[in-house]
């Protein structure tokens, strides 16, 4: 018992000492460390400590923007569709088109006042409930980001519903979108988390790098910035 408990506080000390990298410890080691001295969980050498800032009224964290059912976008936030993005979806509708995908984008970027008219529209439809499950209240659409696209397909027959996963371009987009720096920003089994039904259409740019780290992980932009818990 003594020996444990001596190594437990060399655990402790280490972990002190290399507090900035919290990778050198594992998990198991520290979960060992707190039965051995009984103490409440490590927690914070876990929780990887997001970064959040707020400018001019529209959240990043991490560097990252983030527009969700929580977070929204300053009605005057208009930059209009972002060039890189733009790029990156004519290269992947370009690239598919030589696997014989036909690829169209349907949306892109919308202002506030746009996505307004959309809700109320919708509201009027199918009740407020109903819409909020596939829309955005106005400062809420990700489309405002200028980010985001829905893509569809030239046959249109399943664009903007659940089976346009099951398309070859809905398949493809799941399987490709991150080679070109895009996310499917509502998976499949993330409604819980995202807020929002299966969207296999609506991609959202965060660049190749970030965008192949979430499709290898399955994590979503709430998971991966902290925001889901
Ligand atoms: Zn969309």
């Amino acid at each position: 018992m003594k020996k444990l408990l001596i190594s437990a506080i060399s655990v402790m000390v280490l972990t002190g000492c290399s507090a900035a990298d919290d990778s050198t410890v594992s998990e198991s080691s520290v979960k060992s460390l707190n039965t051995a001295l009984k103490t409440k969980p490590l927690k914070k050498i876990f929780t990887h400590e997001h970064e959040k800032e707020v400018k001019d009224g529209v959240t990043y964290i991490d560097g990252i923007l983030i527009v969700n059912k929580t977070i929204a976008l300053p009605a005057d936030y208009a930059p209009g569709e972002n060039k890189v993005a733009r790029q990156a979806v004519e290269w992947l509708i370009a690239d598919g088109d030589k696997e014989g995908m036909q690829f169209v984008i349907r949306s892109g970027y919308r202002t506030y006042d746009y996505q307004q008219n959309l809700y109320r529209e919708y509201v009027a439809r199918d009740g407020e409930q109903a819409a909020d499950k596939y829309s955005a209240k106005p400062g809420h659409s990700e489309h405002q980001t200028g980010l985001t696209y829905d893509i569809g397909s030239v046959a249109s027959a399943n664009d903007f519903r659940i089976s346009f996963g099951d398309t070859p371009e809905g398949a493809w987009l799941k399987n490709h979108a991150h080679e070109y720096g895009f996310i499917i920003r509502y998976p499949e089994g993330k409604e819980h988390i995202t807020g929002y039904q299966y969207e296999p259409w609506h991609v959202r740019y965060v660049g190749k790098r970030l965008a192949s780290e979430f499709y290898k992980n399955n994590k979503t932009l709430e998971e991966y910035l902290g925001l889901y818990k």
